[in-house]
């Protein structure tokens, strides 16, 4: 209420409020009065009391979407896809896999290479809401059915685009998550239709939505009783014309601090464009990302849609590195996953990763020998030999790794080469202090 409101004007907002079955909670200050109303987000007492003499505002204090807040869901959601766990701390996810599903051998292909890179969902698209009505608007339940077949083979769960409400029964049959698109954020009888699904809900935000509004889409899906959402940051639309859309990352903790769903993001259809793709992926995830989700295609240039934003085998092969670089993936490929052949690549571009690849093992190296330097020097002058014990450790877990294309034998020879030229760099490091300082050198340890 105002200051100086009188008690006339208080008695008649209190009996408003009443009168559309709600109690009011007043609360007498010194210089004015406040009056709460609990429990309830019914909207139709706010525009009555608001007109009323005496009035100065009307103020929502909690959150319009109520499972969707962390208000009241302190602790963060997991969403279990198949046997993949996402959010709250999971291990990051990867989904990939074409736009469109295209044919049998295409998505297979892909979501063959998309699992031996580490990718553990597989996306494809069966129905395309097309900006054109002319354009390729997928496959439809034939795509449905080859994704299925696709998992199959891979074992991956896979998820893909629901575009009409009709068809919830018919995806539960294929696929092992529901993803509604952008163009139908807004859709409320198809995300009522998901909210009444066992199936676990990717939810994109829309093209010109706020955050807020994505979050009320997502509190449809939950207050129809499904809790498994997992929220999607794919880029908005603002005055930028160099990129597709503008991958709005600020969504990432904004997100985090309103709600307890996982997110993943979309550096695909955030940029548009295949090289921005990369470097956006591991942007998402510094931000907080629960997870990605890729466009991967056999031959991007020949895809029959987003061809522009898909990456190439080789190209996700890059992203997935970039992420294992910067340990926000942290489990190591399983053995089962590993290539036992030669990937049909060009030359040129497999060249290019063992470059990569060397430059980080160099770096590595250098990380190694002065963490070696580092342990040497807390050592005392007198206190000689180093530390066998765990030398024979490291080669002994070396050579324990099982099911590479290295034997044990081949392991421990480049761990005990490593061992000798670090044990070098110490002696010579303990020699020039010594020579600095007068002390007598002491023999260092290298683990
Ligand atoms: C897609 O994932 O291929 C897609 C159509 O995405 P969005 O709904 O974000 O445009
Ligand atoms: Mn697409």
């Amino acid at each position: 209420m105002r200051t100086g409101a009188d008690r006339s004007e208080i008695e008649a907002v209190k009996q408003a409020i009443r009168d559309v079955g709600l109690e009011p909670y007043p609360v007498i200050g010194e210089e004015r009065t406040v009056i709460a109303v609990v429990g309830s987000d019914d909207e139709r007492a706010r525009p009555v009391v608001a007109g009323l003499p005496g009035v100065e505002q009307v103020m929502a204090v909690s959150k319009a979407y109520k499972l969707t807040s962390r208000e009241h869901h302190p602790d963060r959601t997991v969403v279990r896809v198949g046997n993949v766990s996402i959010g709250a701390g999971s291990p990051l996810v990867v989904m990939a896999g074409p736009c469109a599903v295209e044919g049998r051998e295409q998505i297979l292909a892909t979501a063959r290479w998309v699992k031996r890179e580490g990718a553990t969902i597989l996306r494809g698209g069966a129905y395309k809401p097309r900006t054109s009505p002319y354009a390729f608007q997928g496959l439809g339940e034939e795509g449905l059915k080859l994704l299925a077949e696709a998992r199959e083979e891979t074992g991956l769960p896979v998820v893909s685009e629901i575009t009409d409400p009709a068809h919830v029964g018919m995806f539960e049959r294929y696929v092992d998550m529901l993803q509604i698109g952008a163009r139908n954020m807004s859709n409320f009888v198809l995300l009522r239709a998901c909210g009444q699904s066992q199936k676990p809900v990717l939810l994109k935000r829309g093209l010109s939505s706020s955050i807020e509004e994505l979050l009320m889409a997502a509190e449809y899906i939950l207050s129809a009783g499904n809790p498994n959402v997992v929220l999607v940051e794919r880029g908005i639309r603002t005055f930028e014309t160099a990129t597709r859309n503008t991958l709005d990352l600020n969504a990432v903790p904004v997100l985090k601090d309103r709600t307890h769903l996982p997110i993943v993001v979309d550096p695909s259809h955030g940029t548009g464009h295949r090289p921005l793709v990369r470097p956006m992926a591991a942007a998402g995830v510094a931000a907080g990302a629960d997870g990605l989700i890729i466009e991967v295609h056999p031959e991007p240039p020949r895809a029959w849609s987003d061809s522009e934003q898909s990456l190439s085998f080789p190209e996700f092969g890059d992203l997935m590195d970039d992420l294992r670089r910067f340990e926000y993936l942290r489990n190591p490929m399983v053995a089962a996953n590993r290539p036992t052949t030669a990937p049909p690549q060009e030359l040129e571009r497999l060249r290019a990763r063992i470059d990569d690849v060397d430059a980080r093992m160099a770096a590595l190296l250098e990380e190694r020998a002065e963490l070696s330097v580092a342990v040497q020097q807390t050592r005392r002058s007198d206190d000689h030999g180093h530390d066998v014990s765990r030398e024979r450790a490291l080669l002994e877990r070396a050579a324990r790794t099982e099911g590479g294309i290295l034997t044990a034998e081949e392991r421990e020879m480049v761990f005990s080469a490593m061992l000798r030229a670090l044990r070098s760099a110490q002696r010579r490091e303990a020699a020039a202090t010594a020579a600095a300082t007068g002390a007598p050198a002491a023999a260092g340890t290298s683990a």
